[in-house]
């Protein structure tokens, strides 16, 4: 911790600092400038955070040099994680792989989550995504089947071999989504909710945590560091688009929080063009680009028939925009020097 003291600090403003951090066992270290002078700390930072130095005479600043962070962070785990998904099948979401999920925004009936899961398949995706709890904006549209939902989407799962992330959006579901799902899902409207966190860190299968659509990267991480604080390190980053000012698309996809998170986290990053654009066309461009600039993975809805969907139609990709994909899904992560995941599934 730093603290930057006031260009008219006097002496004795400093020696104020300076016995306030050594009363509690730190040590603090005077680098006087021409204009101010710095005092930087050494010790417990909790015990620093007490003593409210900011509110000392003298002082106008003090900095964390360290992250709030600690469990998801890289200062203390200098290595990028990789988090492995499924229980008969284990599929990797991490550093070297390239993973891509896909499936049906809601599962609306046995016969479409089952063409949508092998769309999935025929498209190379290594892992099945699809919702059976919906968390809408509004109450009056389509929930989602729920628990019936995510017994169709674990069979589906299992007919097409393809481990499955479904959302989670009340800490009460947690036991029987954690049933069916070998990933739960915590969406953007939930990011903040402690008890979700809490609940999910505690249930043994990896986690998949969404930005929050109004959240700094920071917030994200704190979101995350909740999860881990209760032991559950298997957490997997979502960036799915941040509320900006642009009406023309959904979301604005901030592509650059995934090298940003990457540096400072040592989670895995993976990127939803669906969810972000809110228009097909540019989903398949979005998805190139999340590639490109070093996403763990990408996770898209597809629907076999998008004009009839009952949720997300608009951006769900259908066979076609879905062949386009699969080719980009194909080639891209090679260029960037990462191996396709489904070619290190592995039995457990
Ligand atoms: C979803 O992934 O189904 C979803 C609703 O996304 P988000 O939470 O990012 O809006
Ligand atoms: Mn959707």
């Amino acid at each position: 911790m730093v603290v930057v003291m006031a260009p008219d600090a006097t002496d004795e403003d400093i020696a104020a600092v300076v016995a306030r951090v050594q009363a509690v066992g730190g040590e603090a270290f005077v680098s006087k400038g021409l204009v101010r002078t710095i005092i930087g700390l050494v010790g417990d930072i909790d015990s620093f955070h007490h003593l409210n130095l900011r509110t000392l005479r003298g002082v106008a600043d003090v900095h964390r040099i360290s992250d709030p962070y600690k469990l998801v962070s890289r200062q203390h785990h200098r290595s990028r994680s990789t988090v492995w998904v499924g229980a008969t099948i284990r599929v990797p979401v991490g550093p070297e792989t390239f993973t891509f999920m896909a499936g049906p925004c809601a599962v609306e009936s046995r016969e479409q989550a089952l063409e949508a899961a092998q769309m999935a398949k025929g498209a190379g995706a290594a892992l099945l995504r699809g919702g059976a709890f919906k968390p809408r904006t509004s109450p009056y549209a389509f929930q989602g089947l729920g628990a019936e939902g995510l017994e169709i989407l674990a069979d589906v799962g299992a007919a097409t071999g393809l481990p499955v992330v479904t959302e989670v959006v009340d800490a009460r579901d947690v036991p029987v989504v954690v049933e069916y799902a070998d990933m739960l899902q915590v969406g953007t409207r939930n990011m903040g909710n402690v008890g979700l966190l809490q609940a999910v860190g505690t249930c043994g299968k990896p986690v998949m945590l969404k930005r929050g659509m109004n959240a700094t990267l920071e917030e994200w991480l704190m979101a995350a560091e909740y999860v881990a604080q209760r032991g559950n390190l298997d957490i997997v980053l979502c960036e799915r688009g941040i509320r900006t000012f642009e009406t023309a698309y959904r979301n604005t996809l901030d592509l650059s929080a995934v090298p940003a998170v990457q540096a400072v986290s040592h989670l895995p990053v993976i990127v939803d063009p669906s969810h972000a654009a809110g228009r097909k066309d540019l989903v398949v461009p979005l998805a190139r680009a999340a590639i490109a600039v070093g996403a763990d993975g990408v996770m898209v809805d597809v629907h076999p028939h998008p004009e009839s969907a009952l949720c997300d139609g608009p951006s769900a990709l259908d066979g076609v925009a879905l062949r386009e994909l699969a080719t980009a899904v194909r080639h891209l992560p090679g260029a960037v020097g990462r191996k396709d995941a489904t070619a290190l599934v592995r039995p457990s």
